[in-house]
């Protein structure tokens, strides 16, 4: 036994050695699977040692990233209001930077331009990322559907890349739009609020000190762009797992399967009957995640026949 593992900790670290899954491990060990991010944090940051973690079954293959650009630099004589015109572009944007995990995985991959910064060739970033995209049924990311992907599709179009094969998308930012009035959206106000791994907010440089000093290819700054990078998709995770149950306009996670069983878009299996949805005319079985407390409906109405001849509708 690790003397420096508590005794929860050595426990969970058995039961995922054993297959089980993060969440099993959280209901054993821990009395509720909602403590799975406790186990996520501790994984995240090596507290339980070398341990393995189970994939989810049957889930399609779901991609948190985040990006980090250059900035474009521009030369001009004043400060404020400002407009530039394309002959005043020094240096144009390009990838600085990318974390991405599989959703469920505990890897983080992270690559950024540290040496060959002053090159301004992102290729290998690039590359990366099309292969991740190309294998990702559906990606996830903060205000991702504006930023993060537009700009990979430029960078990629721009560098002849044909187009990775289609995905659907997963913005935070819209999930909270559609469903909260939180004072902020920020990835760090919430992650901050509602997730045990949080967003970083910048140590020794501040703001855009961090982005000048790794144009000037400081190693230090490159240190803190790849912890601040690498949390930014653990604690995006964490967050998802929080909103995912309330987004009713979720991709549906069961077309990605040939299976019968009901996959949670959480990634959990124990999903029951919990009431019924009525639609205009329709009565249909209601289910809920006993983990993350989603529900969804089935698709065969539940009216005998005689019952919806019965029925009377709204006009117009
Ligand atoms: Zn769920």
């Amino acid at each position: 036994m690790n003397k420096n593992l508590t005794e929860d900790q050595q426990a969970v670290k058995e039961l995922l050695e054993q297959g089980a899954s993060i969440r099993e491990a959280a209901r054993v060990v821990l009395d509720r699977s909602s403590k799975e991010s406790t186990i996520r944090y501790w994984v995240a940051n090596g507290l339980l040692g070398e341990v393995t973690i189970p994939k989810k079954k049957n889930m399609p293959r779901i991609l948190l990233m985040d990006i980090e650009l250059s900035p474009t630099i521009l030369c001009g004589w004043q400060l404020f209001n400002q407009n530039f015109g394309l002959n005043q572009i020094k240096n144009e944007w390009f990838l600085l930077s990318y974390s991405a995990k599989w959703f469920g995985e505990e890897e983080v991959f992270y690559e950024d331009m540290q040496g060959i910064v002053h090159t301004e060739d992102d290729t290998h970033l690039l590359d990366s990322m099309w292969k991740l995209f190309d294998e990702a049924d559906i990606v996830i990311g903060q205000n991702s559907k504006s930023f993060d992907t537009k700009k990979l599709n430029a960078r990629w179009v721009m560098n002849g890349y044909k187009p990775p094969s289609p995905y659907k998308q997963i913005d935070t930012l819209d999930i909270a739009k559609r469903n909260f009035s939180f004072t902020s959206r920020k990835l760090e106000w919430m992650t901050d609020k509602m997730c045990e791994n949080k967003k970083l907010t910048h140590g020794k440089f501040a703001g855009f000190e961090l982005w000048k000093q790794c144009l000037l290819d400081n190693p230090e700054a490159w240190l803190e762009m790849r912890d601040y990078n690498r949390m930014d998709v653990i604690s995006l995770e964490e967050l998802y797992i929080k909103f995912a149950a309330w987004d009713n306009k979720h991709v549906n996670f069961n077309l990605y399967n040939e299976e019968a069983e009901h996959v949670c878009r959480c990634g959990s299996h124990r999903v029951v009957e919990h009431g019924f949805a009525y639609t205009g005319v329709s009565k249909f079985q209601q289910y809920r995640c006993l983990d993350c407390g989603a529900h969804t409906r089935g698709r065969v109405n539940l009216f005998t026949k005689d019952k919806t001849k019965s029925l009377h509708m709204n006009i117009g």
